[in-house]
């Protein structure tokens, strides 16, 4: 009978070895990564509004999947409004939402946006809740808007824009450097929400709050109709440099999430 040699003998400390060990925690891994890549990936989803129509555009739902606010933040309504733009367009690849759901369209009317001017046809500020018309594209886009809002039942909009001047309470319309609201009372977290803003920032960087009304706004026309618990423009002043204005609008949009308690990271 032939005696096993010694390599049989060994075998089942081969089991442990630590290659094998080095092996297995690497599979585990691999596994662990695809998992959380799977679960980023349905935390993560693509839409897009006016599919194949002059004004598409693209916009991304992060949805933690667990109960918490639900917010839409929104920039370039206003096709020379920049800072909003980027802003967003810098925050989305970091951020992480762990409660709660957050809508972001960086390029909310991408036709005004290639020609840098306020409008194409329409101020598309002031035709909510838009039209199921084709034609200007403006109604159209108002409406899908107004319907991603309603049927996501977004509680919180933010719409980032950009102001010429620098506001000052004597003064009408000018709206540099300030939280603008358009339906009283606003909500508490106004006051919170600037005071977060606001501690850090000198003096000429400051926001100041500002009541100004728009009968068919985008975010009046939704906190009204749609009994939205807030809505608000921010507006950076474009005296301030680009890049500046682009972390001013990073920063209301993070301290506002803060304010709403939407838990998130960046990544
Ligand atoms: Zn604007």
């Amino acid at each position: 009978m032939a005696m096993p040699d010694k390599e049989d003998f060994c075998m089942p400390r081969k089991v442990f070895s630590p290659n094998r060990v080095l092996l297995g925690l690497i599979l585990a891994l691999l596994t662990l990564t695809a998992a959380e890549a799977w679960a980023e990936a349905a935390a993560r989803q693509q839409g897009v509004i006016g599919r194949n129509r002059l004004y598409q555009t693209f916009f991304s739902i992060l949805d933690s999947g667990r109960p918490g606010p639900r917010v839409l933040v929104q920039a370039g309504i206003h096709g020379d409004e920049r800072a909003g733009v980027y802003a967003l367009e810098q925050l989305l690849p970091r951020l992480r939402v762990h409660s709660g759901l957050l809508i972001i369209i960086p390029r909310l009317n991408p036709p005004a946006l290639a020609i840098n001017r306020r409008y194409y046809h329409l101020d598309l500020n002031r035709v909510f809740p838009g039209l199921p018309v084709p034609d200007p594209y403006e109604y159209a886009l108002a409406r899908e808007i107004y319907t991603l809002v309603k049927d996501n039942q977004i509680e919180y909009t933010l719409t980032l824009h950009e102001a010429r001047t620098l506001h000052s309470p004597r003064r009408d319309k000018t709206f540099g450097q300030t939280i603008v609201y358009g339906v009283e009372p606003p909500p508490r977290l106004l006051w919170r929400w600037l005071q977060a803003l606001n501690q850090h920032l000198p003096l000429e960087e400051k926001f100041l709050h500002y009541y100004c009304p728009q009968e068919y706004g985008a975010t009046d026309v939704m906190v009204r109709e749609l009994k939205l618990k807030g809505g608000f423009a921010v507006e950076t002043w474009r005296a301030l440099d680009l890049e500046r204005r682009i972390e001013l609008q990073k920063l209301a949009v993070l301290t506002f999430l803060k304010q709403v308690g939407l838990e998130f990271s960046q990544q």
